[in-house]
């Protein structure tokens, strides 16, 4: 940084709406699976933007896509067909389970939650129960935070909240068989829990969810914002335990980077929503469209969910290496990786990136999540796990 640059760091402190707990840092260039700060230090990141850059930061595909679109068009309402939108609900469409072929688009992840939730209400004549997993994170707009368990993102506004939401344990098929009824317009989960503490679901504990609501009436809606595109080691993380949804939340890595969400749902679930029930005007709009195509036609080309299952086997059998009498646990699917500590992960967190230059994200207290791009080197996991081992002697 010179004299004449403006402290970016400051500026945005000062006038942030100041909920995010910043770090003493300004990130200012990405590539692949490395970031770059003002000052021009090195990043592993194994954050990845919250897991949204899986075919790695500034992919060229995208960005060529992106460059080509921002000439061509960048706005059009979902009223008026676009043929980058149609390009891209078939590319979603060829890579979504069998029947699930009917999208409502929209901008974010929580986005696409407040949409299922609507289109569940719908497609069961007016149900209102939800049913819920504890430790689940479904966003944080008042409809999805409805859905979202931790008590602390809750209590300031459990006064307007939706009420007639259970949760329950995940992973307890008996829970889940008291709790569904005849007014269950939903059973809400994700394949493998994230902000909760990286979890993968039990197979039998799915499994057992599509067939009891199948019995009840009820839809089957998972949520595959952080699972989803191959961050798992398969294109959805469904696909591990063969289970179709009714409907499937989806977001974060869908558009290499450009902001972007979808409910994906089967005919039955779509059709029963009235014209006008639901709509946003920034879904589906032509940049986030051309950006969506070419990343998922990227992870398709390079079998992206291959290189997750590998990478993430060797990233947590160099993790579980380590021995550290503080390490509770080293648990995961693909590259969705949490170390269980002891103790308070957060003191290793930031050592990991102010001594090390190692960017790691923090779920629940004890947990160091590692959701780095699924193009990460070899060396870089080898580095990153070096860099943990040393934090953790210390
Ligand atoms: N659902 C899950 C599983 C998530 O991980 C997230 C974000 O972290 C969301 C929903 C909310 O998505 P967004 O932050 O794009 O609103």
């Amino acid at each position: 940084m010179t004299a004449t640059t403006p402290n970016w760091l400051e500026l945005e402190q000062k006038y942030d709406s100041g909920v995010y707990n910043k770090h003493q840092v300004v990130m200012v260039k990405g590539k692949n699976a490395t970031v770059w700060d003002s000052e021009g230090n090195e990043y592993i990141d194994c954050v990845g933007g919250y897991g949204v850059a899986n075919i790695g930061h500034c992919n060229e595909d995208v960005v060529e896509a992106i460059k080509q679109q921002a000439e061509t068009l960048l706005v059009m309402p979902q009223t008026l067909p676009n043929d980058k939108r149609a390009e891209f609900l078939e590319e979603l469409v060829s890579v979504l389970p069998e029947g699930m072929n009917r999208i409502f688009l929209c901008s974010t992840g929580t986005e696409a939650m407040e949409a299922a939730k609507k289109f569940a209400i719908t497609a069961t004549n007016g149900r209102t129960k939800f049913i819920a997993m504890k430790r689940g994170f479904s966003g944080r707009t008042l409809g999805a935070l409805a859905f979202t368990w931790e008590p602390k993102y809750r209590e300031p506004f459990k006064g307007v909240m939706d009420q007639n939401v259970e949760f329950i344990t995940y992973g307890d098929i008996e829970a889940l068989k008291a709790a569904i009824d005849e007014n269950t317009a939903a059973v809400i989960m994700e394949p493998v829990q994230g902000e909760g503490g990286v979890r993968p679901g039990a197979v039998e504990f799915i499994q057992a969810a599509r067939q009891l609501t199948k019995e009840k009436g009820a839809l089957l809606i998972l949520d595959e914002i952080q699972t989803g595109f191959c961050r798992t080691g398969k294109m959805f993380a469904c696909e591990h335990s063969g289970v179709v949804p009714d409907g499937m939340t989806l977001a974060k890595a869908m558009a290499g980077g450009v902001p972007i969400g979808a409910f994906a749902m089967n005919a039955e679930v779509a059709d029963r929503m009235p014209k006008g029930g639901h709509g946003t005007t920034f879904g589906g709009n032509p940049l986030a469209m051309a950006a969506g195509v070419a990343a998922i036609r990227f992870m398709k080309k390079n079998q992206l969910w291959k290189q997750a299952e590998e990478k993430g086997n060797y990233f947590m059998q160099k993790l579980r290496e380590i021995g550290s009498p503080k390490i509770r646990e080293v648990r995961g699917l693909g590259l969705m990786i949490g170390v269980e500590l002891k103790e308070k992960s957060a003191p290793y967190i930031t050592a990991l990136e102010h001594e090390h230059h190692v960017l790691t994200l923090q779920a629940t207290p004890l947990v160091v999540r590692f959701l780095p791009p699924l193009t990460i080197s070899y060396e870089q996991i080898d580095q990153a796990v070096a860099a943990f081992k040393t934090v953790l002697e210390t």
